[in-house]
């Protein structure tokens, strides 16, 4: 049978040929053929021209992503060259040989693979779908993982959040191989970490803020440390030891990521760590009313925009967020702020800090503006892809 072919609308077509994997249900002008979740479909301009072959959801706004620009199938072949690529990029540069190792194989779009995420954790994988579509082929993804990565096991999620905007209750979990008797550990940074893959948040650990947190650590030496969202303690625990803060508060609302993180702590023999299971906002407004001020202050909240829709709520919290965490800043004090939102670019997440400069009459220089490790790079066909922005400041 015949690829069923979609057509997009006279001059919409620009984004595709420069290889963006996204094609909104706005953009489609026809569709010619039957088709159903996970089909096959060719792309072409409203002249009719090829562009790419992807996988539809219809009914969906997200309604097709796209995987080749060739007009050649999507079949075993294909996806193995994908996986072996990202592999590839990983045995090259991010020493994948060690025990222990915690990285990124497969970032989705960043690695051409829209919809899937690969987390190792030594021994075990986590494979996260954001996709439906490609959720319903998964099979033949896992086959060729486990043959180019064979692990001990490997636990398929399907992401929770991502669930109703795919049109889809949340599948269960399933795992391929054996499954892990409890948390897994991990190292990073010479650092000894527990991961929960079943119950921790993403793939069970947050991989990307690894390189961030030891930059961070290179401004603590000798300060009070404040480690706003923190959930299993990474930036605590990465400036405890290798910054030397002289003490740290780490501050997150779910209680199992603060039951972790304490446990984190002890097995690192860390004494002068401390975790509160609380709201960071709340916790912001009545360390106000105390006399308790910090020399450095990590800020790594969730993301806050979604779509384009939300880009200026989201701007606005971030400037209310920076600003109360400031005035918890002693002078001459260091702001570690992130964003993992991909709509926000860099330099609007940077005029937020001259928002909160302006506001609270403080002068704010950016010492580092850090982004992800090489494991998580950025593909520049899609800018949503450089989604973490990490800037380290100091505010006057
Ligand atoms: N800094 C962490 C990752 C943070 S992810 C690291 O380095 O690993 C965002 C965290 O924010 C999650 O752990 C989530 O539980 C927490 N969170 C979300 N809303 C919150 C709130 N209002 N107050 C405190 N924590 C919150």
């Amino acid at each position: 049978m015949a690829t069923p072919v979609i057509g997009i609308l006279p001059r919409r077509a620009r984004p595709f040929f420069a290889r963006h994997p996204w094609v909104f249900a706005g953009s489609v002008a026809r569709l010619d053929g039957e088709v159903k979740a996970g089909d096959e479909v060719r792309v072409v301009s409203a002249e009719g021209k090829f562009i790419a072959r992807g996988l539809i959801n219809p009914g969906m706004n997200l309604l097709i992503r796209l995987y080749r620009w060739v007009d050649e199938p999507l079949d075993r072949e294909f996806w193995k060259a994908s996986l072996k690529s990202a592999l590839e990029l990983r045995r090259q540069f991010c020493h994948l040989d060690q025990p222990g190792t915690a990285q990124r194989l497969v970032s989705s779009e960043a690695d051409g693979i829209s919809g899937l995420t690969v987390d190792r954790y030594g021994d075990w994988l986590v494979v996260l779908f954001t996709s439906h579509a490609l959720w319903l082929n998964r099979k033949i993804l896992l086959d060729l993982l486990m043959e180019l990565f064979p692990v001990r096991g490997m636990l398929v999620r399907f992401d929770a959040s991502q669930a109703g905007r795919e049109g889809i209750a949340t599948p269960p979990e399933e795992f391929c191989g054996l499954a892990p008797a409890g948390p897994i550990e991990i190292l990073e940074n010479g650092l000894r970490f527990e991961v929960d893959l079943q119950a921790g948040q993403k793939t069970g650990y947050f991989l990307d803020q690894r390189s961030n947190r030891l930059s961070a650590a290179r401004y603590a030496a000798n300060r009070s440390a404040l480690d706003l969202f923190c959930y299993t303690g990474g930036f605590s625990l990465n400036l405890a030891t290798h910054g030397k803060a002289s003490q740290v508060l780490g501050v997150d609302s779910s209680a199992a990521a603060i039951e972790r993180a304490t446990r984190n702590a002890q097995m690192n023999q860390l004494q002068n760590v401390e975790f509160q299971a609380a709201d960071v906002f709340r916790t912001l407004e009545s360390l106000r009313g105390t006399d308790r001020r910090f020399g450095i202050i990590i800020c790594d909240p969730p993301k806050f925009a979604r779509n384009q829709r939300d880009i200026d709520s989201a701007l606005n919290g971030y400037v209310r967020l920076n600003r109360a965490a400031i005035d918890l800043l002693e002078p001459g004090g260091i702001l570690v702020t992130c964003s993992c939102s991909g709509t926000i670019d860099r330099a609007s997440f940077q005029a937020v800090l001259g928002e909160v400069a302006t506001l609270s009459e403080r002068s704010i220089q950016i010492l580092e503006s850090l982004g992800h490790p090489p494991d998580h790079p950025v593909a520049v066909s899609c800018p949503e892809t450089e989604y973490l922005k990490c800037l380290i400041a100091r505010v006057g």
